[in-house]
């Protein structure tokens, strides 16, 4: 067979460390009879030594010429490839208490990670691998250029750990960036206290469009000066400075007087 040559498109990057394999395997630690859902399994770097600790294995993959080198190398009855783009991928499907992971396709990743956020219900953790910066921004504490949208809403249904960096090397095609992999487990659902999530995900998006402005602007459609006041929060401040719980105290005030 032909080597494969990586697709920038669907950002191929393949792991080639067996350490860096090894580390990320014993992070996840898989049991028989987990539910494993592998995001991209590419040559199977990762897919190969889950196979072997969890027995079975879910796979979603965009690419058909990978997708035949899978099913060439892997029985059905272990491997099931979903041929797809995991970007519409209905996993809750796949059952609860699901593990996902991944070293995922940099390009999408944040898209990604909020289709994921969708469905954390049915999700017991997930293991990825991203782009350093990205990790960054997924755990960042409030008061620095890295908070954002992405740290906000992942923070609220995920406690996340940033466990160990992967340096370009690791990869063929080596990146041009480092790379990070992160944990997410999701919280309970009695721990999430916004009642609207919808409105929630709206004000943080809103918050945020123009971080440098005053949160009195950005969100004057819908706070007054007297919900600032009643809140405790300064409307001078700006979106970067506002703690996840803030933000879910301003959502459940717009979303008890009725406002959406
Ligand atoms: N897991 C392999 C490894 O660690 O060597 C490959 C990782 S590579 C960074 C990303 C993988 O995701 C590739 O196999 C790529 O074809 C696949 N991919 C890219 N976009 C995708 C999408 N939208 N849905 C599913 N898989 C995708």
């Amino acid at each position: 067979m032909k080597p494969h040559v990586a697709r920038k498109r669907f950002g191929q990057n393949f792991l080639v460390s067996p350490g860096i394999v090894a580390k990320i395997v014993e992070a996840i630690r898989p049991q028989a009879n987990d539910v494993v859902v592998e995001i991209g399994p590419g040559l199977g770097a990762l897919t190969l030594p889950l196979l072997a600790r969890a027995g079975r294995l879910e796979a979603i993959e965009i690419d058909r010429d990978l997708i035949a080198r899978l099913r060439e190398r892997f029985a059905a009855d272990r491997l099931d490839i979903h041929e797809g783009d995991a970007l519409q991928f209905a996993f809750s499907g796949l059952g609860p208490d699901l593990r996902v992971v991944g070293n995922l396709p940099y390009n999408i990743s944040t898209p990604l990670l909020f289709h994921l956020a969708a469905c954390a219900e049915r999700v017991r953790d997930m293991h990825f691998m991203l782009q350093r910066e990205v990790v960054e921004r997924m755990v960042a504490a409030p008061g620095g250029a890295e908070y954002g949208r992405l740290s906000v809403m992942l923070q609220y249904r995920f406690e996340m750990e940033r466990l160990f960096l992967v340096p370009p090397g690791a990869f063929n095609p080596a990146p041009k960036v480092e790379s990070a992999v992160v944990r997410m487990i999701p919280r309970p659902r009695a721990a999430l206290a916004a009642t609207d999530e919808a409105l929630l995900e709206e004000i943080v998006k809103s918050a945020f469009a123009q971080r440098r402005k005053m949160l009195r602007n950005t969100l004057r459609e819908r706070l007054s000066e007297e919900d600032w006041a009643a809140l405790g929060i300064a409307p001078t401040r700006r979106a970067e400075e506002l703690a996840v719980g803030d933000y879910v105290r301003i959502a459940n005030r717009l979303a008890e007087a009725g406002i959406t």
